[in-house]
């Protein structure tokens, strides 16, 4: 073998504070699979890392969403998780975590809670194979790592944002289970929003947001929201509730779906549902903080709860086939509003966290290096 290509990534030593470093990239190990990152989102959890707010990852290799293109493979790897034929250079989305299917969860059939998830992601950038996440010039997808090739007519840009919100709400949605003709109440029209559009849309639902960001709004219009409640303008639970009744016959939603990431969604998910109506939580992810919550209208209203943390991995496929069937429908390729080389990242994650942008993609090889 000749000299190893050396390679940069982006690395988080604590809040805020970001290197440029570069290693050689190591051959893939039995099972792997060397790519080059084509494109990198900044993702809010992105966001949330670098703020230092996430319970899990405080340092390490950012990144997460990204389309990689193969330049090694390991010995072993002919396909990828649906057997379809591999080969360098083709472009393939990964998982953004691991599934050993030796934990508890994995040992259940629950790979979307698995333990190790975050082996490599987390881990210090010394330590081989270093390109542990997407904001990198590199990236190793390991053996217990679910990855596909992404479906010739999904272009790559919206490929690149597949294994993070859209995955997670085909799964959330199966989970929670929307069906024709059910309506379904959406709190926030962020990312995982306006993918539950989307998909409860395709699924023959109605669909109702609440949200009160004008740009937010119009977004949710763009992928074809039936009905809108403006929380400037309805400005209680009370009027909410009601204004979701007037919209489904005074019954209430058959599904609600928080995304908007706030305690107090959560806490008011139970009055905009009819009696036996179902709700799926994603949005509040962050551990000690907490809502008052009225359980007795919970039980009384005998509304099921349930939960998406990550997804179950082969959701992924699911997910790219989505954007195969349904993607020139919805104007995804809007959503990125803002390239930069990997070098910018720190304006990346700074314009994306004052909002000055909405969706950040890196492009690491757009430079001769
Ligand atoms: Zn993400
Ligand atoms: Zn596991």
């Amino acid at each position: 073998m000749g000299a190893r290509p050396s390679g940069k990534l982006v690395y988080l030593s604590e809040p805020e504070q970001l290197e440029i470093k570069e290693y050689d990239v190591p051959e893939p190990e039995p099972g792997a699979v060397l790519t080059e990152i084509e494109q990198a989102n900044v993702c809010g959890s992105e966001l949330h890392i670098w703020r230092g707010h996430h319970p899990e990852v405080k340092e390490g290799v950012l990144g997460h969403e990204a389309v990689c293109r193969v330049s090694e493979l390991g010995d072993g790897v002919e396909t990828d998780f649906a057997g379809e034929p591999l080969e360098e250079g083709d472009i393939v989305a990964p998982a953004y975590f691991l599934t050993c299917q030796r934990c508890a969860p994995c040992r259940n059939g629950q790979f979307n809670l698995c333990e190790n998830a975050y082996k490599f992601w987390s881990k210090p950038p010394e330590e081989p194979p270093h390109f542990h996440g997407t904001f990198s010039t590199h990236y190793f997808i390991h053996p217990d790592q679910y990855f596909y090739k992404v479906p010739e007519d999904v272009n790559p840009n919206v490929a690149a944002a597949a294994n993070c919100a859209l995955s997670q709400m085909l799964y959330g949605l199966d989970e929670v289970g929307v069906g024709w003709d059910d309506t379904v109440v959406v709190q926030g029209a962020g990312g995982l929003g306006l993918n539950t559009i989307a998909i409860a849309r395709e699924r023959g639902a109605d669909t109702i947001v609440v949200e009160g960001i004008d740009g937010r709004i119009e977004r949710a219009k763009e992928f074809g929201v039936d009905h809108v409640i403006d929380f400037r303008e309805y400005g209680t639970v009370e009027e909410r509730a009601e204004r979701v009744r007037e919209l489904t016959d005074g019954v209430g939603a058959d599904v609600g779906v928080e995304v908007a990431g706030v305690p107090e969604a959560f806490a008011e998910g139970p009055f905009l549902l009819r009696d036996g109506g179902r709700y799926l939580e994603v949005g509040n992810v962050n551990p000690g903080i907490n809502a008052d919550f009225d359980t007795g209208t919970l039980t009384r209203k005998g509304i099921d709860i349930t939960t998406a943390i990550r997804y179950q991995p082969w959701y992924l496929r699911k997910a790219l086939r989505f954007l195969s069937k349904h993607g020139d429908d919805y104007p995804y390729e809007d959503l990125i509003d803002a390239e930069f080389d990997l070098v910018d990242v720190e304006e990346a994650l700074a314009k994306s966290d004052t909002r000055e942008i909405t969706r950040a993609a890196l492009h690491p090889h757009s430079h001769a290096d």
